[in-house]
């Protein structure tokens, strides 16, 4: 992979972790604990609005992950050993990491 080619997946991973964080940012008000005036809202509405926290902060602990493996790969672009299978030290198919550059294994590792 030459230098161009990392700089093009190290932009796009900071602009993948830049909106990131400011969903981040945003989900942090849909994260609160539900409080519902009860004498306004039905028992139904308040189970949707428990369930729309669940799913909430199920997005929330992948948006968590997500961004910890776009560090990993930013600091793997850092050491010089970003696109190499984490496993077999092999390069990691392009067309793969351009698909997901926070890829760590080559195709056959995966397998
Ligand atoms: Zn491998």
């Amino acid at each position: 992979m030459d230098e161009a080619e990392i700089e093009g997946f190290r932009e796009a991973l900071l602009r993948l972790q830049a909106e990131l964080r400011g969903l981040e940012k945003v989900a942090l008000e849909s994260t609160k604990p539900v409080e519902l005036d009860q004498s306004r809202v039905g028992r139904l509405s308040r189970m949707d609005a428990m369930q729309g926290q669940q799913m909430a902060l199920e997005v929330a602990r992948r948006r968590k992950q997500q961004l910890v493996k776009i560090e990993g790969a930013l600091r793997r672009i850092e050491l010089g050993t970003f696109g190499d299978c984490y496993v077999c030290g092999e390069p990691i198919d392009l067309r793969r990491l351009s698909i997901d550059p926070t890829n760590t294994r080559c195709v056959g590792c995966v397998e």
